[in-house]
């Protein structure tokens, strides 16, 4: 058999999915469980309000959704908006195109703002429209935080800042699928409306689990909007969260218990600390990029994402520079290695004696 995966634990250098750590994969070891017996729904009550806790908000309404990132954004914009609404998206790379594929067959009216890809989105057309709209028509702004496909993160206090200068009304809502959980995220400060999430990416969960949060104004807009939606509708999760049994159907067992775990080692590290620790092995691997001789795809220092280059690195900057020789590229071997190990030696304090 060719390209299968030997046996032991085969490492994954993509920006999701992601490893599984083995604490997550012991905790999903399990049967199913009955949803409506009385220890699943006090258990996702405990699960709901901790998972507000990645999303820094106190007044949003999660929904932990059996779906992908992709199902989380059509929950995100058929419970909120009416086909015909104007949104204004940034096409920035090739997650941001599939979004706005999406609102386009939904029958929105999606103004795209275009960039580069490896430039962030533009805020000074974004400015300028919101000034012209006078009238509101725009009832959305959809934006991808971190755009995956470019390693490009989105400056979202500065849309929320737009917004409120120009004092428009429309929702924000925010795919924050390759950053919630790996990079700083605020949804009550910075204003958000719908944030979203995938559990195969910083949550190091197996795929399946859409998580989505809704600020109170997009809870009521909800109570209006007139897009068809079935599988999605918050409705039918708000109606079970009333009665306290918080499943409209049948949950994902090992989810929920991965899930707890993945929380677990999230909060005992410190959320914090876990955005540090990315951002510490994200400057480690662009030193490498640079010690290669490479360009790296973002543009600007300002847009550098921190989570599609942190990986288990030095063993994969390795494999990198392998395959750069493989392709003709003259690179020196060990020189991006020795750059990240330089850096990282010099960044992390060294662990005292016993004696
Ligand atoms: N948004 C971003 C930023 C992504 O990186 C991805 C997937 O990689 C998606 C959305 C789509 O998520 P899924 O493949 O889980 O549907």
């Amino acid at each position: 058999m060719d390209n299968y995966y030997g046996p032991g634990r085969n490492h994954l250098f993509v920006p999701g999915p992601v490893n599984i750590p083995e604490q997550v994969l012991r905790a999903m070891n399990r049967n199913n469980e009955d949803y409506r017996s009385p220890a699943i729904p006090a258990m996702t009550k405990v699960l709901l309000e901790d998972v507000k806790k990645i999303f820094k908000t106190i007044t949003g309404t999660p929904f932990l959704i059996p779906t992908t990132g992709t199902g989380a954004w059509e929950s995100a914009l058929t419970n909120t908006l009416s086909p015909g609404d104007r949104i204004v998206s940034f096409l920035i790379g090739q997650f941001s195109l599939l979004w706005i594929d999406q609102m386009q067959r939904l029958n929105f009216n999606v103004d795209v703002i275009e960039s580069d890809w490896g430039a962030g989105a533009n805020l000074e057309v974004l400015g300028s429209k919101l000034a012209a709209d006078t009238g509101h028509t725009i009832k959305a702004i959809c934006i991808v935080h971190n755009e995956t496909a470019t390693g490009v993160t989105n400056n979202l206090a500065a849309v929320r800042k737009l917004l409120d200068h120009y004092q428009h009304p429309a929702l924000f809502l925010v795919d924050g699928v390759s950053s919630i959980c790996a990079l700083d995220f605020r949804m009550d400060e910075w204003g958000v409306d719908v944030a979203l999430t995938g559990s195969q990416k910083a949550l190091s969960l197996p795929t399946g689990m859409g998580i989505v949060c809704a600020s109170p104004k997009a809870l009521e807009a909800s109570k209006t909007s007139k897009s068809v939606r079935v599988f999605f509708d918050w409705k039918d999760y708000l109606k079970f969260y009333k009665m306290g049994t918080f499943w409209p159907y049948t949950p994902s067992i090992q989810l929920l218990y991965g899930l707890r775990e993945a929380l677990d080692l999230l909060f005992e590290e410190g959320l914090d600390n876990v955005i540090e620790r990315h951002s510490r092995l994200a400057k480690a691997t662009r030193l490498a990029v640079e010690a290669w001789g490479l360009k790296n795809c973002t543009q600007k220092e300002e847009w550098f994402s921190d989570t599609v280059t942190a990986l288990q690195l030095l063993g994969c900057l390795a494999g990198v520079e392998m395959i750069l020789k493989d392709v003709g590229y003259p690179v020196k071997l060990g020189s991006g290695v020795a750059a990240a190990c330089a850096f990282l030696q010099n960044s992390i304090p060294m662990i005292p004696s016993r004696i």
